[in-house]
């Protein structure tokens, strides 16, 4: 059986869904690997690597023989024009608000699958694309912050004077913030961070920065059975400003990376917030492209307040780390696929009792099949 890896159409999406070692795994299978040319261009993979590794390479009409095609995003109506009914398509499908997109994949017969939808369990933690890619983005907003910042990070004792550490505010501390924790302490910044979740405070701890939270019984009761956070009450919220208000002002750099599953990003930092900064400051709002954490920030733009403050609204941060991210994707969905085919007769025999295909499969067989989009009938 054939899988496909296209060259992604999205201008902003320099990833590839594969690599040479996951072509490697795939043709361990049994199965046919085809690579479109230049699909790994912008990760850093030329074609040759992939054919080294075993792969066909092809063009993207080859889609049409694909029984699997591996893609970074979910497919546009032109390139599910081009695929076979009954393919299974493995992607972030980013459904929520984009019910129109995911019915058009239930008309045109494919079995698409939403990695972002994977449970993390066990099992499925070498599947996690949401962790793989967040990691990275969390390392790239404090190298970005960096470099929009024109002093210093850690603190330097030099003979010719004393330049303070930077303080660095990390607001939501999920997989992404969590990194930027680390990345920031380990370039010699004083780190704080907040998040709504009672089990996020002693990870910060740990991490060597220090919590800032309301914790009321709100807080205690704020992370659902998946891990993830709730929506906060108007109240909450509202407490929340309060109490960050006066620290942002203090900082120097401000990484949020605050996210609701299915809802949009909840709004940590208020124009006046911006405004109490010092000019130079730099905020990196990694929820952009869900609504935005900052106000003023611009889904890719960086954009400077009126009093000096950058505002940095980059869009898909893991693609800015290309080359790296599209290796440890690549990998998250091998692991996937392969739980998926039949190792004797190398046939793709996929399991919808499987607990991993229930939660990732949005349609089948012509039909939205996922709970959460019921009402986008096809
Ligand atoms: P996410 O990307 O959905 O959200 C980022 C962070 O924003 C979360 O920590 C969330 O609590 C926080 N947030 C939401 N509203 C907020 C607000 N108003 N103020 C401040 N912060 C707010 O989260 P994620 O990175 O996907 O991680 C979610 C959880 O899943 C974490 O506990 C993480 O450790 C856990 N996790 C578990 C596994 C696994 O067990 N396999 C894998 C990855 C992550």
């Amino acid at each position: 059986q054939i899988v496909f890896v296209p060259k992604e159409v999205d201008a902003n999406e320099p990833r590839v869904a594969a690599s040479p070692d996951t072509v490697k795994r795939l043709t361990g299978l049994g199965l046919d690997v085809i690579v479109e040319a230049g699909a790994g261009t912008l990760s850093r993979i030329p074609d040759e690597e992939f054919a080294k590794a075993g792969a066909t390479i092809g063009k993207a009409g080859d889609a049409a023989r694909a029984d699997v095609v591996l893609k970074v995003r979910r497919p546009g109506d032109d390139e599910l024009k081009g695929y076979k009914s009954g393919a299974a398509v493995i992607a972030t499908m980013d459904p929520y608000g984009n019910e129109v997109a995911v019915a058009a994949m239930a008309k045109a017969g494919v079995t698409a699958f939403a990695m972002e939808f994977m449970p993390r369990i066990t099992r499925a933690q070498v599947m996690d694309v949401l962790s793989s890619q967040a990691n990275l983005a969390g390392y790239q907003a404090v190298v970005d912050a960096a470099a929009e910042y024109d002093r210093a990070l850690p603190m330097m004792m030099t003979a010719a004077g004393t330049v303070p550490a930077a303080k660095v505010f990390i607001m939501g501390v999920g997989v992404a913030g969590l990194q930027a924790i680390a990345t920031a302490r380990r370039m010699g910044a004083v780190v704080t961070a907040t998040d709504v979740r009672p089990a996020a405070k002693e990870q910060v701890a740990s991490l060597g920065a220090k919590f800032l939270a309301v914790e009321d019984e709100e807080f205690k009761a704020a992370e659902t059975a998946g891990g993830y956070a709730k929506e906060m009450s108007k109240e909450y919220q509202a407490k929340q400003a309060a109490l960050t208000a006066d620290h942002i002002a203090k900082q120097d750099i401000v990484i949020t990376t605050a996210l609701i599953p299915g809802r949009p990003a909840p709004r940590l930092v208020s124009a006046a917030m911006v405004a109490s900064m010092k000019p130079g400051s730099v905020i990196i709002d990694l929820a952009v492209e869900r609504g935005g954490n900052v106000e003023g920030a611009v889904a890719g733009k960086v954009v400077t307040s009126a009093n000096g403050v950058k505002i940095v609204g980059h869009l898909n941060v893991p693609g800015r780390v290309a080359a790296s991210a599209s290796l440890l994707y690549a990998r998250n969905l091998f692991a996937f696929l392969e739980t998926m085919v039949d190792k004797a007769s190398k046939q793709l025999a996929i399991n919808r009792d499987d607990e991993l295909v229930k939660a990732t499969m949005l349609t089948d067989a012509g039909k939205v099949v996922h709970a959460n989009f019921a009402n986008a009938a096809a």
